[in-house]
């Protein structure tokens, strides 16, 4: 089936749904499309227990005029067109502008350990525990770096579990430099007051990192490494995340042009959110990572781009501009300390979904000799886990984005063999 909108937003998250929200109130027909069941993204992920923040109900709300694609993955582009598997086959569906809002997932590193069941991100944990996970009584540990590790301990609080401590690898000076310069940002200051104190008595260790997870059949204990020596810890689960990176591959395949200062590259957009591609514009954390504010802005900015409303989208400038400086301010703070990147050793899995040791990429200097010859990356998750992963480890550059970007069915992909003659000429096959 093939359908056109004016413009379609890739991504339901914060970003998407205020893009589509900009664009519908100009009269275009368009559409918001997410592989998830509901809309709401990482922040706003359905809970099955409990009610949704006002913010995301008023979100959801206020899309009336707006086609909601749920259950709509993409999985390869061309210029006008994305190919989008659904629950019940694949479509087309062809644009007039595109806004892309695809938003972020977790920094996973990979440690001793770090394979065994129990042992998640902790953005992961907190996505498992709203969609039903049970993790009532259960005694988790977190570690990792950033503001997520204490929403997610949060979450985990409400949905009844024993949050052992946090483990922050920040150190405790760098934690309190950023904490006085969120005066700047009330709101934020604000909710991160709130947060501590909901989280009061839980324990918030700064410069302590996970070392290793221990068990056999699944985890049973963590081995912390703290300013003073090194620890352990019996726990039923350990969530462990590393902070952001921007979800580009998608923004690749349709050739709009990365930033690629840093281990993890973002869509390279101007000031008005347009990337290289024309009628292509990005927003929220797929242009690097912000936070929620960030994202609620630029998706309306792009969606007034996106309907051919400049002077719309440049009103809320002064804005965006004030809430990606909260955004430098987080990546200035939460910088990973060089041990991090040590921890796996020879025989530690890398690639988690084909089994792959780091010993095994001994010898390799580029991502596509090593999956040729040892799979790294051509599991489930394409290299979304292991890829970044590597990349932060130095070992490799982030790879390019070849489709199918998410796991398709096999009649999905019989049907890209008629999807593009110049795809086919590019050599983008599956
Ligand atoms: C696991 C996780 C948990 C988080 N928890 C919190 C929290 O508790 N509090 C907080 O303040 N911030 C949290 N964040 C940060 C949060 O991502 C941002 O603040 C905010 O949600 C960004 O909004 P966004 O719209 O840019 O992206 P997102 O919210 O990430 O939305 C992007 C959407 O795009 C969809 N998508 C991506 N690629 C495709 C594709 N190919 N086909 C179809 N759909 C696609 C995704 O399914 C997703 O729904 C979390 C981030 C992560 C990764």
């Amino acid at each position: 089936m093939r359908e056109h909108y004016d413009v379609l937003v890739a991504g339901a998250g914060p970003a998407g749904l205020a893009a589509a929200q900009a664009a519908v109130s100009h009269g275009a027909r368009v559409g918001l499309l997410d592989m998830q069941a509901r809309p709401g993204g990482q922040v706003w992920r359905h809970d099955v227990r409990l009610p949704a923040a006002p913010a995301a109900r008023q979100a959801i709300e206020a899309l009336q005029g707006v086609k909601l694609l749920a259950r709509h993955s993409v999985v390869t582009a061309e210029p006008s067109a994305l190919r989008v598997e659904t629950p019940t086959g694949s479509d087309l569906l062809s644009f007039g502008s595109l806004v892309l809002a695809t938003g972020a997932r977790e920094l996973l590193l990979p440690f001793p350990g770090w394979t065994l069941p129990g042992v998640t991100g902790a953005g992961g944990l907190q996505a498992l525990a709203k969609q039903g996970w049970p993790v009532a009584g259960k005694r988790v540990v977190i570690g990792g770096s950033g503001p997520l590790l204490l929403a997610a301990a949060d979450t985990l609080r409400k949905h009844g579990a024993h949050v052992l401590g946090m483990h922050e690898q920040a150190s405790a000076a760098t934690v309190r430099s950023f904490a006085w310069q969120l005066r700047r940002w009330p709101a934020r200051a604000a909710q991160a007051a709130g947060l501590r104190l909901r989280l009061a008595g839980v324990p918030y260790r700064c410069g302590s990192f996970v070392r290793e997870a221990i068990g056999g059949d699944a985890v049973r204990g963590a081995v912390i490494e703290t300013p003073h020596g090194t620890r352990q810890v019996e726990c039923d689960l350990l969530a462990v995340g590393y902070g952001l990176v921007p979800n580009t591959e998608l923004a690749a395949l349709l050739g709009c042009a990365l930033d690629e200062a840093d281990a993890h590259p973002r869509v390279r957009v101007d000031a008005l959110l347009r990337t290289s591609v024309a009628n292509i514009h990005a927003a929220g954390e797929a242009c690097g990572i912000g936070g929620l504010a960030v994202a609620r802005i630029e998706g309306a900015m792009a969606g007034h781009m996106a309907a051919g409303d400049v002077a719309a989208a440049s009103a809320l400038l002064p804005r965006r501009d004030r809430e990606r400086r909260f955004g430098a301010l987080l990546a200035r703070h939460f910088t990973l300390d060089p041990r991090l990147r040590e921890l796996a050793d020879e025989r530690t899995l890398v690639c988690r979904c084909e089994d792959v040791a780091l010993g095994a990429l001994a010898g390799y200097d580029d991502a596509r000799a090593a999956k040729l010859a040892t799979r790294c990356g051509m599991g489930a998750c394409q290299g979304r886990i292991c890829g970044t992963a590597l990349a932060e480890l130095g070992r490799f550059p982030r790879g390019g984005a070849r489709p199918p970007i998410f796991p398709a069915r096999l009649a999905t992909l019989a049907g890209l063999a008629d999807f593009s003659p110049d795809d086919a000429r590019r050599g983008n096959r599956p």
